[in-house]
């Protein structure tokens, strides 16, 4: 990509020392001793060139992000059936309410709200035999990377914490739409949230959403082109919790957040990059990572748009 480092340089030096900038988030205990002064950015290009700033190879609780991963090997197992337990549509409320469930007869709005992924954590849970170590090994293998592991201090805190999370899983089970024990998907649940990744690492195992970059599990392709281009649709209508739809305006890529104040975005005939600053607006994204990703669509003129 062209001039890639030096904007990103550009982006990062304007962006490094603003104030008012949100606030960490500490509904989950362990996440709020963070320090809020980090701040990173990589891009990794299907044609494998490499660019970064700032802390971007410091590993970080990827929260939300995670969602892409258990949806990927989710699809992966079940195929199409899967949009029999989960919708696909932008829920337009925040990431963990439990409003439209009732209304919608324990078929979350989508997948990446927790609703959702805690169904998808329901469908692998079925599917797996030892849930955490075989998703984890997905995770390592599709990474090409060992070094990948949970924090069990993240996922300890937010266990203890959990109860919206609680209350969702037993709600969708008085549906029938949770098929196993409620405290083993949660317990799954929690520790998928709890993986730690870095910018770096985080655009390197997306790459699998853009376009030429195949990646096998067990030696089978995890998606075909099909499969990708849904779940890039997915992130584009519903990866940004009730802000998605300013996300596509601003930013204009296909993207998911995490409460952990990381942000990726793919570019599906180009690249991905992963952003990293933990102080999150009122809608609960990236503060800081919101801008660099908008200013770096702008300068790059990558948006898909
Ligand atoms: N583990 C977090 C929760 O369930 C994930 C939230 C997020 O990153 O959106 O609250």
């Amino acid at each position: 990509m062209k001039n890639c480092q030096n904007i990103i340089e550009r982006i990062y030096s304007d962006l490094k020392d603003i104030k008012d900038d949100g606030k960490v988030a500490n509904y989950i205990p362990e996440l709020g001793t963070i320090s809020p002064n980090n701040f990173g950015a990589h891009i990794t290009t299907a044609k494998k060139e490499s660019f970064g700033i700032g802390d971007y190879d410091k590993k970080f609780s990827i929260q939300s992000i995670s969602k892409i991963l258990s949806l990927t090997l989710a699809y992966h197992l079940e195929g199409e059936n899967l949009w029999k337990r989960v919708d696909v549509e932008p829920s337009g409320n925040a990431f963990n309410s439990l409003q439209q469930l009732d209304d919608d007869c324990g078929i979350p709005r989508n997948p990446f709200i927790n609703a959702g992924a805690i169904v998808i954590c329901d469908v692998l849970v079925t599917h797996l035999e030892n849930p955490k170590d075989d998703f984890l090994k997905f995770c390592r293998e599709i990474a090409n990377n060992q070094t990948l592991e949970y924090c069990k201090k993240v996922a300890a805190s937010e266990r203890e914490t959990g109860y919206r999370n609680f209350a969702l899983c037993n709600f969708i089970k008085s549906f029938g739409n949770i098929k196993n024990d409620v405290e083993d998907v949660l317990d799954f649940y929690f520790h998928i949230c709890a993986l730690e990744m870095s910018c770096k690492e985080l655009s390197e195992i997306f790459l699998y959403l853009t376009e030429d970059v195949k990646i096998t599990y067990k030696e089978k392709e995890i998606l075909n082109k099909n499969e990708a281009k849904r779940i890039n649709a997915i992130m584009l209508t519903c990866g940004f919790y009730d802000e998605a739809g300013e996300f596509a305006f601003k930013v204009g890529l296909p993207g998911k957040s995490g409460v952990g104040g990381g942000i990726i975005a793919v570019q599906p005939n180009e690249y991905c990059i992963a952003v990293w600053s933990p102080k999150l607006n009122k809608k609960g994204n990236s503060y800081k990572g919101m801008l660099f990703l908008e200013e770096f669509t702008t300068a790059t003129t990558s948006s898909i748009f």
